[in-house]
């Protein structure tokens, strides 16, 4: 009886799991907010030039002491030209990360997004990863985020997964599950001019696929917001900024500038797709011409007409209800509702995955042991 219930248990699992290939992108069937081809056409048919030209700035990994003064001097205080506030995306990853500045980006409001728990090092891992591995990294980290930055459970809207190392339909199904809206972890080469825009995995994707295994699947309604890549000074291509290989000198801020608006000018003179500025704090912190240049251009960016720094979510947003340039500056800024952070600082928390102890700065009272992987919160 045990063995048949035990089948009859992993059959239903098989089930649940069976996805149902993409088919096709029928672009009659698939239609705004809630579904778009894989395409480079602009949304809502517009023309380059009446087409808002997004930035979008993202910074991978645990916040920490040591990256928040970064943050501070580059990014806090800007707005763009709308009077709005300029946005910013960080994917954090849970070790190490200190959830009071968490708290103090998202009153700033930045963009949360999830990096996972345990930011395993492991590329098989993720490229093997089940569902449940990816709702304990994904799902689970939502929650904990939301409890220990003290931040909206709702205003987590995006994923990306460790190393660009996409999971095929694994980490999709899991966000569709649990009601996250994208995915930005996906690069693409092929589509890097004409731009690649967002789109759903509701038909089969046209994105090339150059860390696999990719989707497959039909999700619905699942957003994947394309990385598409920069290329450096040789033509490489690049997704991340600070893994463009030929570059000029860390303290070239000149030759800086110019590579990043030679790299934006391919986007903004041609059909707009939402140019990313994808890196992490330790290059900008390692090459103080980096920084000055990425100052010099967010100066720029904020002072034109056309462009906005916004963060990952919003480009989602306005895809899937796209307004002309003219129109979007006359919806105004969203709303915002700022949360305090009683703090605690809590430690030595042992941790049963590695023996270690840590040591946590958080927006709640203290777990009882360091959280991780099947118990987000440290009970
Ligand atoms: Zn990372």
């Amino acid at each position: 009886m045990k063995w048949f219930v035990f089948v009859l248990s992993l059959c239903s699992l098989a089930i649940a799991r069976e996805f149902q290939l993409a088919e096709t992108c029928d672009k009659e069937a698939c239609q705004l907010p809630d579904c778009r081809c894989s395409s480079t056409d602009i949304p809502g048919g517009l023309l380059p030039r009446n087409t808002p030209q997004f930035v979008v700035i993202t910074f991978d990994d645990a916040i920490t002491v040591s990256n928040i003064n970064t943050y501070r001097d580059v990014l806090y205080n800007r707005r763009n030209s709308n009077g709005c506030p300029a946005g910013v995306t960080f994917y954090v990853n849970h070790e190490y990360t200190d959830y009071t500045l968490v708290n103090e980006l998202y009153n700033q409001r930045f963009e949360i997004a999830l990096h996972s728990i345990s930011h395993k090092t492991s590329q098989t891992y993720w490229s093997r990863a089940t569902y449940d591995d990816m709702m304990r990294e994904f799902g689970d980290q939502r929650i904990q985020m939301a409890h220990f930055a003290n931040i909206p459970f709702d205003t987590m809207r995006g994923v990306r997964i460790p190393f660009l190392q996409m999971t095929g339909n694994m980490s999709h199904q899991v966000m569709a599950d649990v009601g996250l809206l994208y995915d930005g972890t996906w690069p693409t080469i092929k589509y890097a001019d004409p731009g690649l825009w967002p789109y759903t995995l509701d038909y089969a994707s046209i994105q090339d696929c150059m860390v696999p295994p990719c989707p497959t699947a039909s999700i619905p309604k699942s957003w994947i917001k394309p990385m598409i890549c920069w290329f450096d000074l040789n033509n490489v291509p690049c997704a991340m900024v600070d893994s463009c290989f030929h570059v000029p000198d860390g303290e070239d801020d000149e030759g800086w500038f110019r590579f990043i608006l030679k790299n934006f000018e391919r986007h903004y003179h041609g059909t707009r797709a939402p140019f990313g500025f994808y890196i992490h704090e330790w290059y900008l912190r390692a090459n103080s011409g980096v920084k000055r240049a990425l100052i010099r251009f967010l100066d720029l960016v904020n002072s034109l007409n056309d462009v906005f720094m916004v963060n990952s979510g919003e480009v989602i947003d306005w895809v899937r209800n796209p307004v002309p340039v003219n129109e979007y500056i006359r919806q105004g800024c969203k709303p915002f509702n700022p949360t305090s952070c009683p703090i605690s600082t809590c430690g030595p928390l042992r941790a049963t995955h590695n023996n270690m102890n840590y040591w946590m700065n958080i927006c709640n009272v203290c777990p009882r042991v360091y959280p991780w992987l099947g118990n987000p919160l440290g009970q």
